[in-house]
């Protein structure tokens, strides 16, 4: 053929989509019980602060019923009130108890893990090194167990500054949905300053924000551009835009919906690697992916890097009165068919 009249060869589109991706047990876990929450006891629940951080899922419990406030006194006396998967401070249920609310505490277990974690060194007079980002739903709550023992360290910059009262009797802890290897190196900031620092008895970063990272790390060093879905107020979202930039993607872009993607995006790409944050359903992904294959790439490959099979039962208050409805219905159709043939 002409060498003139060749046209280039067209690039391969593909797409590869990351596995884990989206909820965790965690979240699950919330949304489900806001879910029964609505259904047990009827609208409005109150939820103090995001139940999670996604916009869709926020506004699709809005619409079930569910009513979002910001502080524990915009909740009418006597109502119930939900506390969001992040956790709160010790406060935050003292204030709830004096205006009578009925609580359901819907923090994810792995965050309790956290917070029992503080009150055991605190009760053990360590000072405690928090590393997280300043002004987080999670680290407000955290430090709130023990606000006299805990320092927010928020990077491996912030290290130096830091000052204890004893330097070998101090400990790391850590904001559950951090970046693994961001978090590693503050540590070694902090260990440099204090050789004793003492480490946690297990990881505080969850398997859940462990494993999206390293799926996107894989995904990352192939794809030209990387679309994470998720919502701007979301930290395990963000910190998955970082590391598939220094996984080597050319770009990476956290979107809430596939209406936001913009088409210049797609100039010169020819893989696309697809993500979403621990508070994503999944059906904001399958948006994603079909505004891609409108656009030729049809293509999808997964890319797995871990199985998942946790699931957490739901908060105790919330089982506690499903258990106690089940159980007069059965009583009361036993009591029935007595009724019946007296
Ligand atoms: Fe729990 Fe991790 Fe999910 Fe946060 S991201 S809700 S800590 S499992």
């Amino acid at each position: 053929m002409d060498a003139m009249t060749a046209t280039p060869a067209r690039r391969v589109r593909r797409v590869l989509l990351a596995a884990p991706r989206g909820y965790c047990a965690g979240v699950d876990r919330a949304v489900i019980a806001v879910e029964k929450a609505l259904e047990q006891y009827g609208a409005p629940v109150y939820v103090r602060h995001e139940i999670v951080h996604n916009k869709y899922v926020v506004q699709t419990l809005e619409k079930k019923g569910a009513v979002f406030v910001e502080r524990t006194d915009e909740v009418p006396e006597g109502s119930i009130v939900m506390f969001s998967a992040h956790g709160v401070a010790p406060v935050v249920h003292e204030e709830a108890a004096a205006r009578g609310l009925a609580t359901i505490d819907a923090t994810c277990p792995l965050v309790t893990k956290v917070h029992r974690e503080a009150v055991r060194y605190a009760k053990e007079d360590f000072d405690i090194l928090l590393i997280g980002h300043e002004g987080h739903e999670e680290v407000i709550g955290t430090s709130g167990e023990a606000p006299e023992h805990i320092t927010l360290v928020d990077g491996p910059e912030e290290a130096a500054q830091v000052e204890v009262r004893d330097p070998s009797k101090v400990v790391w802890l850590s904001q559950t949905t951090l970046s693994v290897d961001e978090t590693m190196e503050t540590v070694g900031a902090l260990k440099e300053k204090f050789p004793q620092l003492l480490s946690p008895p297990s990881d505080d970063i969850c398997y859940a924000t462990q494993n999206r990272q390293i799926a996107v790390k894989q995904m990352g060093a192939e794809a030209d551009l990387v679309i994470v879905v998720g919502s701007r107020n979301s930290s395990n979202s963000k910190r998955l835009v970082e590391v598939a930039l220094q996984a080597g993607a050319r770009t990476a872009h956290l979107v809430d919906y596939a209406s936001e993607i913009d088409e210049s995006w797609l100039e010169g790409v020819a893989t696309v690697g697809v993500t979403s944050g621990a508070s994503v359903p999944d059906v904001l992904v399958e948006g994603v992916l079909e505004w891609l294959s409108e656009r030729g790439f049809e293509d999808v490959e997964i890319v797995k890097t871990a199985e998942e099979s946790i699931t957490f039962s739901l908060p105790k208050e919330l089982r506690r009165d499903l258990r106690a409805e089940a159980d007069q219905r059965q009583a009361e159709a036993r009591e029935r068919p007595a009724a019946e043939s007296a």
